[in-house]
């Protein structure tokens, strides 16, 4: 199968109008005979299903949950980019392309990555209009800060709950659909299967999490929005309930899997303190706009930080990267940090730490203006660690956040099976091998609020559909497999618990799929992980029943999930003999430490199509083609 990216033609900046104008359009009195079902109530879910049904179509909506508002967007905290200009530092739409193409170290789509710029400008419009409370300066205007990989400020804030404030304006406009009978909400319901009927995607089969029932629902057309699958790595900043669950059965029904090796490890997080943490927690990139990261010179220096003077500091950042210094991206904090500890640098009792610090900026602006724009952030780390960062440097290291990597789409967002769409976290499609920070929400948003409702039209409009009820065969088959799935987990009665299934994988991948990654190493994970796999269906302990709620029994099903998506990952990996952005592959190095591509042999997206269990899946490559912008070495002095 040739991967089509149904990229539109025409000039960068035009492509996306042009393709609107192409685009069939759905009659207006008609769109109330299409059904559409969409899983997820994140940004990008609960936006899509909001605008959709503001359209007329019939939409049922799906969350874990038990309600939309806590979906993981909720948890996002630093801030949404926008090519504003706002702050008149020189930012436009094309430079929130380059940088975002850039940061991605040249491994997502032009017209994508354009498209999303344009529509960043929108998202701002329409959230301010719904009401969302975004900072404002003295003379009332939006305010901006500066996130990674960029020289200008142009990321929207709203203290340190910019997601929290962005769902509560999505769910509201949900909530409005949801009493004007557009939508039917589902909460605490999990997909299990997508159904695939004729060739497309027409429903899908969730158990719902209270009665322990499955249940079947037939569309038109499926969306899923499921968010991203770092938790594969056990200890994440994800919210407990993230998987790949979704993704992870829609690839087994066809859908490719895009670049699953791209995982993005955030460098400001509260160190793992111990083996009985089951969560990480973010500090928010915002901090690097005024803390400043350092270690000791000396390796090996436990001095409590306030007694090592400046002279023996070193805000290696700063040196290293003086264009951008604490504000380079994410890949390239994480990497620095890690090669600091390495040297015997790193601090705290586990010396698997640096200092963020804010000393400087305390004295320099006082500590109401620090505490103004981070209080929420300083307040959560003083309850975690019990250290007050207002007098002694917050202490961080990197984390598993974010994953690039997801269900191939085409520049409709539409998976390579027909009638499914995905958006958000959950498709591979716009930041490349690195994820700028702030640019997931504006992705989210930019798929639900402005991209889907035009695309969706465009497949209803021009596909012929048959009707399709759940009585069709494939509900059936469905629910079957489901079911014996189900039984089994619950029959095997072994000596160990999910979690504990769940930690090792996540130490495996951690170890030799994270930061850095060698042939050797994730061949030796692969083994592992196979292995793993075999233990676990013969030695978890699933207690309870599957007739009423059972959360054992919902995260057995997803570790599962993960125990074949770990693998995935590492085939990926093992593939990609270069280093670009997060996939550092040892091998793959400049002189400096930096990630050295392979643009000959390279230059492309990894989509991985699913071959049955005991087979290997089938690698097929979606060439990238820069028209442009011009490749080259990404650097941040
Ligand atoms: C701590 C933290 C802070 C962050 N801060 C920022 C930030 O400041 N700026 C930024 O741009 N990005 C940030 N991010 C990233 C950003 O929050 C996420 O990428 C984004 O919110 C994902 O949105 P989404 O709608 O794709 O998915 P999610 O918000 O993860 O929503 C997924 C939805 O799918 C549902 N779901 C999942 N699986 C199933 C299933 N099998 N069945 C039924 N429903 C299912 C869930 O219930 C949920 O409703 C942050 C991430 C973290 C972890």
């Amino acid at each position: 199968m040739t991967l089509d990216a149904k990229i539109p033609g025409g000039p960068l900046n035009e492509k996306w109008d042009r393709h609107r104008f192409e685009l069939k359009l759905v009659n207006p009195a008609n769109k109330k005979k299409f059904d559409i079902i969409v899983v997820g109530t994140g940004l990008a879910g609960a936006s899509a299903t909001a605008t959709m049904a503001e359209l007329g179509y019939n939409v049922k909506n799906f969350c874990i949950q038990d309600t939309p508002r806590r979906a993981h967007s909720i948890a996002a905290q630093g801030g949404i980019n926008a090519a504003k200009n706002y702050a008149n530092d020189g930012d436009s739409i094309w430079r929130l392309f380059y940088d975002t193409i850039k940061g991605g170290d040249f491994r997502s789509r032009e017209a994508n990555v354009y498209r999303l710029s344009q529509l960043s400008t929108q998202i701002i419009d329409h959230c301010v209009a719904q009401g969302i409370p975004f900072a404002r300066d003295y003379g009332g205007l939006l305010d901006n800060r500066s996130f990674g990989g960029a020289q200008v400020s142009r990321t929207f804030y709203a203290k340190g709950q910019t997601g929290q404030q962005l769902l509560l304006g999505a769910y509201s406009a949900l909530m409005r659909q949801v009493a004007k009978g557009k939508v039917q909400m589902f909460p605490r319901r999990e997909m299990m299967d997508l159904v695939v009927a004729d060739g497309k995607a027409r429903g899908v089969v969730v158990r719902n999490l209270i009665t322990g029932k499955l249940e079947t629902y037939a569309a038109h057309a499926v969306v899923l929005a499921t968010g991203g699958y770092g938790n594969a790595y056990f200890l994440s900043t994800n919210a407990m309930s993230c998987n790949v669950t979704a993704a992870y059965r829609a690839y087994k029904k066809g859908a490719f899997f895009a670049n699953p090796c791209f995982t993005q490890i955030h460098p400001t997080c509260i160190p793992v303190h111990g083996t009985y943490q089951s969560k990480l927690t973010l500090m928010s990139e915002s901090l690097r706009n005024d803390g400043r990261v350092w270690v000791p010179k000396q390796p090996g220096d436990k001095r409590p930080p306030n007694q090592i003077p400046e002279s023996e500091r070193d805000y290696y950042l700063e040196r290293k990267y003086p264009s951008f210094g604490n504000l380079v991206p994410r890949d390239v904090a994480s990497r620095n940090a890690k090669e600091q500890c390495d040297m015997g640098k790193g601090v705290g009792e586990t010396g698997l730490a640096v200092y963020l610090d804010f000393a400087d900026a305390i004295k320099r602006d006082g500590k109401d203006a620090i505490e103004a724009k981070y209080g929420n952030l300083f307040q959560m780390y003083e309850k975690i660690t019990g250290e007050n960062p207002y007098e002694t440097p917050m202490q961080i290291y990197p984390a598993v956040h974010y994953t690039m990597g997801g269900l191939w789409v085409d520049y409709n967002l539409m998976s390579t099976i027909d009638g499914l769409f995905v958006l958000g976290e959950a498709n591979f499609s716009d930041h490349g091998a690195n994820r700028l920070g702030a640019s997931a929400l504006m992705q989210g948003l930019a798929d639900g609020y402005f991209i889907i409702p035009y695309t969706i039209g465009g497949y209803l409009a021009g596909t012929p559909l048959t009707e399709v009820s759940t009585d069709h065969d494939a509900f059936a088959k469905s629910e079957i497999e489901i079911n014996a799935q189900v039984e089994k987990l619950l029959s095997i009665n072994g000596n160990r618990t999910v979690d504990e299934f769940h930690r090792e994988l996540g130490m495996v991948l951690w170890d030799y799929c994270g930061m850095s990654r060698d042939m050797e190493g994730l061949e030796k994970a692969l083994g592992m992980i196979r292995d793993l796999r075999t233990r676990f269906w013969k030695e978890v302990n699933v207690p309870g029943s599957g007739d009423d709620l059972n959360q054992s029994l919902e995260k057995a099903g997803r570790v599962a999930d993960f125990l074949e998506f770990g693998e995935l990952m590492v085939i990926d990996a093992l593939n990609r003999e270069e280093s670009c952005g997060c996939h550092f592959n040892l091998a793959c190095q400049t002189e400096d430490h930096e990630a050295l591509r392979d643009d000959e042999n390279y230059c492309h997206v990894n989509a991985w199509e699913y071959k049955g269990e005991e087979a290997a899946p089938t690698l097929h490559t979606e060439s990238l083609e820069f028209e442009n912008v011009e490749l080259t070495q990404r650097s941040y002095k």
